[in-house]
């Protein structure tokens, strides 16, 4: 029987195991599942670390040829096998013929962030003028403040969520001292409720509501890099500009892992990068987008020379004809070796879609928190049971691929063991307060998310 699109989760799970007649914790359920994965056969386009080459595996565990259990794809995406084979196309030219390079070839050198960039439309729903591939995440962040970012006596607040990245937070708080303004009373943070983990949008709504007439400029991310709530980038929008505020988001961590419409929901400007979801490398080409209705109106602060027309950008007679938009922020000639790695990426999005993605995405996630719920949930009986708790809202809406999890066990502990069996997951920091008890799993990453390594992550501490 095929799903329906409005079969939750948890109840394909139990529909599936009921077909097999079998518990939904089994794992034939997960081994069903990943048979009927449309999106599959993606997992051959990438490199997926082998158990032997990680280095804090323990070979007495594990099978060393088998693949890792990779959930660390929200902190870095996994190498396409085609990153190499563009790489080489790039390297070939230069040696080859040198400096004719700029001008011809596949991806022609001058022009090399432009062969690419239709492909991030749909990713971030937005037309090819509105975005610009340049530079890294906290750069854009910084050239689109400089632009976005006008304060006035009256209207001078930036407002972000707590907790917010650490590159995000200092951004911020830069900007406000470049301008001369008080940390305290300009950087307006939204905490959660006490006792809660997550942002209520209707009280990120009331804070516009109250205090928009002072706030320039909303800074918010897209998801939530630590909790991993999906916020209501549209409803922030719309509340945000009806008070005369310019709303931007930071979208580090939705890109690529949720469906974005930046266009329609007519956000003012954003930006991301592209190691982590996108799989374009350690420090690879970052984003931005400015919305076209501030084409002509909203000007770069800082200007380079591939921020002027392509047609007379060469006649080098230093009389600006700015690109309108965001190319116009474009300050230097772009680096080609990461384009390649980042073209090589976005064609395997353009085959899969991200509405598949997504479909996918919302269905494994769901299988994981069915199995981590089902292990690990409180027992009034067994009371020395391990117990882990999602920090991470339950709701579709307000997720993306990736679940916050806290452990009554010590973490470094919880942490050690999974690395010995080969299951990559990624822990904040301890140095931020209150943030070194959770551990984060980027469970759906560059197509490669598989159920039986949900299955495999939840069984591993049944053992003890
Ligand atoms: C990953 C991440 C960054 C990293 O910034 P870079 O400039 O790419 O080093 C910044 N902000 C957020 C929200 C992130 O998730």
């Amino acid at each position: 029987m095929e799903p329906s699109p409005f079969e939750l989760p948890a109840d394909t799970v139990q529909r599936i195991a009921s077909e097999l007649r079998c518990h939904p914790a089994d794992e034939r359920v997960a081994l069903r599942l990943d048979e009927e994965d449309e999106l599959r056969h993606f997992r051959e386009h990438f490199y997926i670390p082998k158990m032997q080459d990680l280095p804090p595996i323990d070979l007495s565990l594990v099978n060393k040829d088998e693949n890792a259990i990779y959930f660390m794809g929200n902190s870095l995406g996994l190498q396409p096998k085609m990153v190499k084979t563009y790489l080489e196309e790039e390297l070939d030219k230069w040696a080859k013929m040198g400096g004719y390079g700029h001008e011809v070839g596949k991806r022609p050198w001058i022009t090399g962030d432009e062969t690419i960039v239709g492909l991030m439309n749909d990713i971030v729903g937005a037309n090819e003028k509105e975005i610009g591939l340049m530079n890294g995440l906290t750069v854009n962040l910084h050239l689109l403040l400089l632009s976005f970012f006008k304060p006035t006596p009256k209207r001078y607040k930036i407002l972000l969520e707590a907790k917010a990245f650490p590159s995000d937070h200092y951004a911020i708080e830069s900007q406000l001292q470049l301008h001369g303004l008080p940390i305290e009373e300009s950087m307006r943070i939204i905490k959660p409720r006490e006792g809660e983990e997550t942002l209520r949008i209707e009280d990120i709504l009331e804070v516009i509501d109250k205090e928009g007439d002072s706030i320039a400029v909303i800074l918010f991310s897209g998801l939530h890099f630590y909790t991993g709530q999906l916020f209501n980038i549209p409803a922030i929008t719309k509340a945000g500009q009806a008070k005369g505020c310019f709303v931007g988001f930071d979208l580090a961590h939705a890109v690529g892992n949720v469906e974005l419409h930046l266009h329609d929901w007519g956000v003012d400007f954003a930006c991301w990068c592209s190691y982590k979801y996108l799989n374009a490398g350690a420090g690879g080409l970052a984003g931005a987008f400015i919305h076209e209705k501030h084409a002509y109106t909203v000007k770069p602060a800082l200007v380079g020379w591939f921020g002027h027309e392509l047609s007379t950008r060469f006649k080098m007679d230093n009389k600006l004809q700015l690109i309108p938009g965001v190319n116009g922020f474009r300050i230097s000639n772009p680096p080609i070796l990461l384009v390649c790695s980042l073209h090589a990426s976005l064609e395997i999005f353009r085959q899969a879609t991200m509405k598949a993605l997504r479909r996918k995405s919302i269905l494994l996630t769901g299988y994981l928190e069915y199995m981590i719920k089902h292990y690990y949930s409180k027992d009034k009986a067994d009371t020395r049971k391990p117990i882990v708790s999602i920090i991470t809202p339950s709701r579709i809406e307000e997720r993306g691929c990736q679940l916050t999890l806290t452990f009554s066990a010590p973490m470094t502990y919880v942490f050690q063991n999974l690395e010995k069996r080969g299951v990559v997951v990624s822990i904040p920091l301890a140095s931020l307060p209150g943030l070194s008890v959770a551990c984060i799993v980027g469970v759906n990453f560059g197509f490669c998310g598989l159920f039986t390594a949900a299955c495999y992550f939840t069984s591993i501490s049944q053992g003890g």
